[in-house]
């Protein structure tokens, strides 16, 4: 990519892929149900739904059914402990991919193929492409991607099971493509211990720091993390620099052969400087301060990561966060063809070739919950769904998924030619729930970031929030954790009571009718605010690390269901608050 000839034909190479995709939403539609069923009918899981051996589109509607993950876990299993994969599809499985998605605690395995693997790396191409596009000269200079990997396991049968990027970063593809325009050498990228390959990442990064024209992470949890990071290590990050070696404490030799041809020298000009961007008292736009060249942060900032949108707003100072894509370890959906749309309107235009979708339609009442969607419409399909309505994901794959959940709930936003635009709204599953309430992840969202415009003027910033049902005690109340800093630096702010109050009231005010009946019916006790000190939450993430998740892919929980992860939230607490409405 380098005459500006030729990255002109790329984007309009890019730009027509994608009409006739989105123009050909149908057919493509109906050519990828068409192949999966040819190749696929006869496997031991379909073919009971074919008994008369006719597996054409309407047998797979009316036989095939809707299911969960824990539906064909039993095959996944059988695959998993050796037998042969064609019980389930007609290829051959060459990995697991693992799910941040848990089943039982532990992480889905989705079934992968060379091909459908192959293929899957086609569509972060495409949404990238799109980006660079937008942004005038950015398909110049490096990119600060900061990426991590998640150890492998190996099932009985003998197959590796990892998350996708772990897998995406060791292909050939990756390291001749994307990773030569990165700051990060790939062996800091592919270092086990996250601890060392952050170190160097950032590093490496700062070295770069004239060249760096774009930032990002596969999701945005990964940057207030980042920034949290250097917080803790600039200090001696500058004086790697100034002196030209690197750390004892990094002994993964890959980092340390990689790093010895990037900190060749001592440079001590440049570590004056960082030094002092980074002693300002206050680290507002210090993203753009230490890496001038930028031109935009790219890194998912919807659904439950758009809570970080505010602290990468006030730590990037002004740079536009795009959201690229939306994919899951089972399929891709979508790209954002709008880059430059504000982080909280994004929207995802499904890409019809990359799985046969259907849409349950969600029904949003007066409240805006979502109810369950098994008892429900009828499917629909991807080209028949309506303007502003709301569905939940399901796919099918070549890959042995039939008609499977994803769990996400989306909305439609519009049409780029015949194929949707979904807004990402909420994951289906993630409630919190006492009695007959179910406050979703969305209701939650959107209570939160009314309340915390109380804070604003004060200049306090709410850096990350979660949640849970606390039923120990009779009635039950749902308690938020809010992790609170001052705008400028990460000092804890002066608490005062009665705004803490009136924040509890407003979150409560904004639920729904069920909600505020239950309060005031007794059944429901008021809201508890527990305000936890700045850092509290990245112990929240260590202990999901700990426990097999992945940085790269972490989603913060809206709504905890673990006793350990209340317990970790709770030893950061500095205060608590209730509300003091009466409902009524
Ligand atoms: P995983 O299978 O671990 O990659 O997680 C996939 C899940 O991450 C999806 O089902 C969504 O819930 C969430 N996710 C992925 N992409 C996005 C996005 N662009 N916006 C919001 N949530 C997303």
């Amino acid at each position: 990519m380098d005459g500006g000839t030729d990255i002109k034909e790329i984007y309009e190479n890019v730009m027509n892929i994608l009409e006739d995709l989105t123009s050909n939403a149908h057919k493509l539609q109906e050519q990828v149900l068409e192949e999966i069923l040819k190749s696929n009918a006869g496997t031991e899981y379909l073919s009971r739904f074919f008994p008369n051996g006719q597996s054409d589109k309407q047998s797979f509607k009316t036989n095939v059914p809707i299911i969960t993950y824990e539906d064909i876990k039993p095959y996944i299993d059988r695959i998993a402990n050796g037998e042969t994969p064609s019980i389930l599809l007609a290829y051959r499985i060459t990995q697991f991919i693992q799910s941040t998605g848990t089943s039982g605690g532990q992480p889905k395995l989705i079934p992968m193929t060379a091909e459908s693997f192959e293929k899957r790396m086609y569509e972060p191409l495409l949404a990238d492409l799109v980006i660079k596009r937008c942004f005038n000269g950015s398909n110049e200079g490096k990119s600060l991607y900061l990426y991590f990997i998640k150890p492998e396991m190996e099932t009985p049968s003998g197959l590796v099971a990892s998350l996708y990027t772990t897998f995406y970063f060791k292909t050939k593809s990756f390291k001749t493509g994307l990773a030569k325009f990165c700051t990060s050498p790939i062996e800091t990228i592919l270092c086990s211990d996250n601890k060392q390959s952050m170190f160097c990442q950032l590093l490496t990064g700062l070295l770069q720091r004239d060249e760096v024209v774009r930032m990002g992470s596969s999701f945005a949890s990964v940057l207030p993390r980042s920034i949290k990071f250097l917080d803790d290590y600039w200090k001696e990050l500058c004086s790697n620099i100034r002196t030209g070696y690197l750390s004892d404490w990094i002994t993964d030799a890959g980092c340390r052969n990689a790093m010895s041809l990037i900190l060749t020298r001592p440079n001590p000009e440049m570590a004056d400087l960082i030094q002092q961007i980074c002693e300002d008292k206050s680290w507002e736009g210090i993203i753009k301060k230490l890496w001038p060249k930028i031109k935009y942060i790219t890194s998912i900032c919807t659904g439950s990561m758009s809570q970080y949108i505010p602290l990468l707003e006030f730590y990037g100072g002004g740079i536009p966060l795009v959201s690229p894509n939306y994919s899951s370890s089972e399929a891709c959906f979508g790209i954002n063809l709008k880059p430059l749309s504000k982080p909280f309107d994004v929207s995802y235009t499904f890409l019809p070739n990359t799985a046969y979708f259907e849409f349950l339609p969600v029904n949003k009442d007066g409240g805006g919950k979502a109810q369950d969607t098994r008892t429900i419409d009828k499917p629909v399909d991807l080209v028949n769904v309506k303007l502003g309505q709301y569905y939940e994901v399901v796919v099918t794959t070549l890959t042995g998924l039939y008609r499977y959940r994803i769990g996400d709930v989306l909305k439609v936003t519009g049409f780029y030619n015949k194929s949707p635009q979904f807004q990402f709204v909420e994951r289906q599953n993630v409630v919190l729930s006492i009695d007959l309430d179910k406050t979703t992840e969305e209701d939650l969202s959107k209570a939160i970031m009314k309340a915390k415009l109380v804070l604003e003027p004060l200049g306090i910033m709410l850096t990350t929030y979660s949640s849970y049902a606390d039923t120990s005690l009779m009635p039950g109340r749902y308690v938020l954790f809010w992790e609170l800093k001052m705008k400028g630096r990460n000092d804890l702010p002066k608490l005062d009571a009665e705004i803490m109050e009136q924040c509890c009231c407003i979150v409560e005010e904004s639920f729904d009718f069920t909600y505020k009946s239950l309060r005031k019916g007794g059944v429901i006790s008021a809201l508890e605010l527990r305000v936890v000190k700045h850092g509290t939450f990245d112990q929240l993430m260590d202990f999901y690390v700990s426990k097999g998740a992945s940085i790269t892919q972490y989603k913060p929980p809206s709504c905890l269901k673990s006793k350990e992860a209340v317990k970790i939230l709770n030893s950061g607490m500095v205060g608590k608050f209730f509300s003091s409405k009466t409902m009524f």
